[in-house]
């Protein structure tokens, strides 16, 4: 592990990036989550937040990640962007369930609730995968992972059980151990808000966001809604990746580095994601995950500088 070893003259500022690399942290600080499913460089590595925390430092908010929902299709090697999920479960004609065959969420959520709401339902329910809902009005219209299916599936997707296919709600739900009644009960509940055009369990498509182009689909008569009901059926496994970790060490204003016990650690700062995030675990756009303090180590307010 990197060692801070440092004179005070001028000072040291940490900006050494989140954890998302660390699967050991994860496990203490976010159980159910994956290194494997991150998109983050290899150098969040963590080091200096058990530096800080071990000469003192406080962290916090620890348990926060960005998240950014993606589907592991067979084929995806890291070495890029990984196929999100998010432009899926939030189109027309497809539905999000835990593994017990519910819903739990408005789909059209940002990334960061979207993770975070699947997180706290794997609390209470087996969610962590979770399975995208699909029929084949959804296959003809719009992609799965990047790849538009209703043609030809590509080479093992099948075979490797990511995608599973079927002629009836009953039979995916077979497929995928989800109990075939539960989820015939979900699809049948949706399609009957879609009848309605009022999402009474979630509300998606209340929002403007629900319906835009990135989420919905503007072009479609109910935007954000469609029935799940022409077969074939399909599901695909969907689980909570990242972007960024949230959590790190608490600094003042100045971003001077403070102790357990509330005072500054003289002479040493930190900004960007290796410090607790500014605006706590809200995730309020992009751009949100490297907040800095308003107040930077580097450039503070005239009055703190004592200008
Ligand atoms: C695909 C993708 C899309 C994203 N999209 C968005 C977005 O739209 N909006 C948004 O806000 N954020 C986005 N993010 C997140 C954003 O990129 C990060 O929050 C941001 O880069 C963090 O900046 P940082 O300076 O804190 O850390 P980093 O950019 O991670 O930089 C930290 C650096 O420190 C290095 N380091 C680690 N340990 C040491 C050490 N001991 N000594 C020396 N160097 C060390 C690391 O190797 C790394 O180079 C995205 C991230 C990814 C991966």
């Amino acid at each position: 592990m990197a060692r801070l070893a440092y004179r005070r003259a001028l000072g040291i500022l940490i900006n050494a990036g989140g954890f998302s690399q660390n699967q050991a942290m994860r496990d203490r600080y976010m159980p159910g989550t994956s290194v494997l499913w991150s998109q983050t460089p290899e150098g969040d590595t963590g080091d200096m937040h058990q530096e800080l925390e071990r000469i003192g430092g406080l962290l916090a908010q620890m348990d926060q990640l960005v998240g950014y929902q993606m589907t592991p299709a067979p084929g995806w090697d890291q070495t890029y962007v990984a196929p999100g999920a998010q432009s899926m479960t939030g189109k027309p004609h497809a539905i999000l369930v835990d593994q017990s065959g519910q819903r739990y969420m408005n789909e059209g959520g940002s990334y960061e609730l979207y993770c975070e709401t699947m997180r706290k339902r794997n609390a209470l329910v087996p969610a962590i995968p979770s399975w995208a809902i699909v029929d084949r009005n959804y296959v003809e219209l719009y992609a799965i992972a990047g790849k538009y299916i209703d043609k030809t599936i590509p080479d093992g997707w099948i075979e490797s059980g990511y995608l599973h296919t079927a002629n009836t709600i009953a039979e995916l739900a077979s497929s995928i151990k989800v109990n075939p009644a539960t989820l015939n009960a979900t699809v049948a509940r949706w399609n009957g808000f879609v009848a309605k055009g009022v999402d009474e369990d979630f509300q998606r498509g209340a929002r403007a966001y629900d319906n835009c182009g990135f989420v919905g689909d503007p072009f479609s008569a109910q935007r954000a809604l469609g029935a799940i009901d022409k077969g074939p059926f399909y599901a695909v496994p969907v689980v909570p990746g990242d972007v960024s970790t949230y959590g790190g060490v608490v600094t003042d204003a100045c971003g001077r580095v403070i102790k357990a016990e509330g005072q500054v650690i003289a002479g040493l700062y930190a900004t960007g994601t290796t410090t607790a995030s500014v605006i706590g675990n809200v995730y309020v756009g992009a751009g949100a995950a490297s907040v800095l303090p308003w107040s930077s180590a580097i450039s503070p307010p005239r009055h703190a500088a004592g200008l």
